[in-house]
């Protein structure tokens, strides 16, 4: 089943782990925040990510420092 993602960004830290995991999903702003572009979401969490990058998504998630990536199974708006 695809996921979707979003980053809560005013609990990002700017650690850079999460572009390191999944560096198809994740990039960073200007200030070095963390935001999912996987397909130009736009940190919508609108996007599907197909089932072959959910591990990276996983570990990305997992190894977020401050838990602020969002995971779920449906969009997020
Ligand atoms: S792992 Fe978490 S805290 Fe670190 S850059 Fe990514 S979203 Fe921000």
């Amino acid at each position: 089943m695809a996921k979707y993602s979003v980053v809560d960004k005013g609990e990002c830290i700017a650690c850079g782990s999460c572009g390191s995991s999944a560096p198809e999903i994740f990039e960073y702003d200007g200030e070095g925040l963390a935001e999912n572009i996987f397909e130009g979401d736009g940190n919508q969490g609108v996007k599907a990510i197909p089932e072959d990058l959910e591990e990276y998504l996983a570990e990305a998630a997992e190894s977020c420092p401050t838990e602020c990536i969002k995971v779920a199974d449906t969009p997020f708006n």
